[in-house]
């Protein structure tokens, strides 16, 4: 057996190029992209891409070349998404939502060769460049190249706008329409680079490996179930793990990629539409803006629209009131380091029979591995004993296999602490149900520890997003003078409700165990989110660090502050828990 030939017959390495090649001459004619007017084929995209990639080698870009790019879901980008790998190169496409100093770390740091610029973002991209400059006078940098700047103007109305002399169609038009792109030996190489969003830590590079893209693509559209034609919505960043993978996923099907530039309730609805879109994915942020979309921006469903959920634990509510609007949601969930998306909720016939409720809610768990990862657990870090599947016991959730990324780019100590005994740590705590489902409960980072007993803000906000007039809600630890810890609620509330703070805390009394209940309840008009939707915990911890409680036992019954609360173990109306409310950050 082991004598027999691997040649190139029979052994090909895995990459998602293969898909766009296979779409190019099986879809040739199809729409492989829609954007404001603009349509091209197949054929016209695969063309655009080799032309593209054949100029990044004109350019001097080499095998393992960081090519970056800012800009919105447009064409171009998800050309890049094969054209930059066709050069042997590695795509880093940056959140358009950073500021030019994070953009200019990033650029520092992946130390890119060529940097493409939506004509939109050339303010801030020029700012990260002089930031840049000045890391180099600095000598903070020496090592560092300045990269090339090419300018993506608009397709149809193109604004002269420029940030150096090379405009992106000008790559393509002076590129050889029949390169192949260079021979891929090692699928292993280096395919994309993806920062991570920074809620827990500071961003770090998230390297993926061509077999880890193929891998992943593979997974998700057959754990989704995406057929051959589907009409997918770009409602999620492909800057966020390269679209969870569906940039090269949708060339794998043959599908149509409507771009869009923003993501709002006027232009999803109006897309769905228009072009009859049957999958889109996204976080489940744009869930609320969906639901409280003005009357003359929705539009009504005519056929099944397809959402792929996932980034933040979505809500059982949400999903069930998403649901009656007619889109048919799948949750996932994943993280950068797992090229998006590693578990799936994949749904099971027997449980169509059950009441919308309770199908929400097994719906909001996380799920089962996708297909291609080789092992998932949740387990005990210290003894790496995997938890009971009891849906009560919390441990980190552990990943293994090939949609796991190489590693960190330049920081081999986080890379060697990410893997550990042969597994992916998460840093996420979860459980395992008796089916054997996972359930997040918690980011270790944010479980709240409140006299030895934990309690997952997840747990906490689902029930809060119950309350009629809360549209959003954010639970972290605050310090507290008897327990350590306690929960800290912060609540948007709907438009035009006026809810105080007694009424959420007598219905928290109602629907959890009292020591659960949040200390203190803080109203804002919006939650501090990343780029990517999530929940900047980190900034609101800081807020609630400054929320100082006292223990205050009264005569009374009266408090110096508006607040009266109680902890579990003390008999109500006796001692009271002052919360006063410090100087914010
Ligand atoms: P960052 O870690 O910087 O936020 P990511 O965008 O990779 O970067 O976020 C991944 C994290 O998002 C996961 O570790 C997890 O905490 C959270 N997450 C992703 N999907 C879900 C989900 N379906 N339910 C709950 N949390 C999720």
């Amino acid at each position: 057996m082991d004598k027999l030939p691997k040649c190139t017959a029979n052994y090909v390495p895995l990459t998602p190029l293969t898909f766009i090649k296979r779409a190019s001459k099986i879809y040739a004619n199809r729409t492989s992209v829609i954007y404001d007017g603009v349509r091209f084929s197949w054929s016209q995209t695969y063309e655009r891409s080799c032309r593209l990639a054949y100029s990044l080698r004109s350019f001097n870009v080499v095998r393992n070349d960081v090519v970056s790019v800012l800009a919105p879901n447009i064409p171009a980008l998800y050309e890049m998404h094969f054209a930059v790998p066709m050069a042997g190169a590695v795509l880093n496409a940056i959140n358009t939502r950073l500021d030019a100093k994070n953009i200019a770390t990033i650029l520092r740091h992946s130390e890119a060769k060529v940097f493409f610029v939506d004509y939109e973002y050339v303010h801030i991209a020029s700012d990260a460049l002089s930031l840049l400059v000045a890391g180099l006078e600095d000598g903070s940098s020496p090592q560092h190249v300045m990269p090339l700047v090419i300018v993506i103007d608009d397709l149809k109305r193109p604004t002269g706008v420029r940030l150096g002399k090379l405009e992106y169609e000008q790559l393509i038009h002076h590129g050889n329409p029949q390169y192949l792109g260079e021979d891929l030996e090692d699928e292993w190489d280096a395919i994309s680079l993806n920062y991570t969003s920074g809620t827990t830590s500071e961003p770090k590079g998230v390297v993926y490996s061509h077999r880890g893209a193929f891998l992943s693509t593979m997974s998700l559209i057959q754990g989704w179930e995406m057929g051959t034609e589907a009409v997918y919505l770009w409602s999620l960043p492909m800057f966020h793990c390269n679209g969870w993978t569906f940039t090269w996923g949708v060339a794998a099907r043959g599908g149509t990629n409507v771009c869009i530039r923003n993501t709002n309730a006027e232009q999803i609805y109006k897309s769905i539409s228009n072009h009859k879109v049957t999958h889109m994915c996204c976080a489940p942020i744009i869930f609320n803006m969906l639901l409280e979309a003005k009357p003359h921006e929705i539009r009504k469903l005519t056929s099944k629209v397809n959402i792929l959920t996932g980034g933040a634990p979505p809500p059982a509510p949400l999903l069930k009131k998403m649901e009656e609007l007619g889109f048919h949601i799948t949750h996932a969930y994943g993280l950068t380091e797992a090229t998006g998306p590693a578990l799936i909720c994949e749904w099971r016939t027997k449980w169509n029979e059950l009441p919308t409720d309770h199908q929400a809610r097994l719906k909001a768990r996380q799920g089962v591995s996708i297909l291609t990862l080789a092992d998932v657990d949740v387990k005990d870090k210290k003894t790496m004993e995997g938890v009971p599947h009891d849906g009560k016991t919390m441990g980190e959730i552990v990943l293994r296999g090939s949609s796991i990324m190489k590693g960190y780019l330049k920081d081999e100590k986080e890379t060697a602490k990410a893997f550990h005994k042969g597994w992916f740590f998460t840093g996420d705590v979860g459980v395992i149900h008796p089916d054997g489902y996972m359930e997040i409960k918690d980011r270790s980072k944010d479980v709240i520890i409140s006299g030895g007993e934990n309690i997952s803000s997840v747990e906490l906000e689902s029930i809060l997003f119950n309350h009629r007039d809360i549209l959003e809600a954010a639970v972290v630890a605050m310090p507290h003078p008897r327990w350590g810890e306690s929960p800290c609620a912060f609540v948007v509330l709907k438009d035009t409700r006026d809810t105080r703070e007694t009424e959420i805390l007598a219905y928290c009394k109602k629907n959890m165990p009292k020591f659960m209940v949040p200390k203190k309840v803080e109203f804002v008009k919006e939650l501090p989110k990343t780029g990517t939707g999530k929940v900047q915990k980190a900034k609101l911890r800081k807020i609630a660090q400054t929320l100082q409680i006292s223990l205050k036992t009264t005569s009374d019954n009266k408090v110096s502050d508006n607040q009266t609360l109680y902890h579990q173990d003390e008999p109500e109306n006796q001692e009271k828990v002052v919360v006063v409310a410090m100087s914010r950050l």
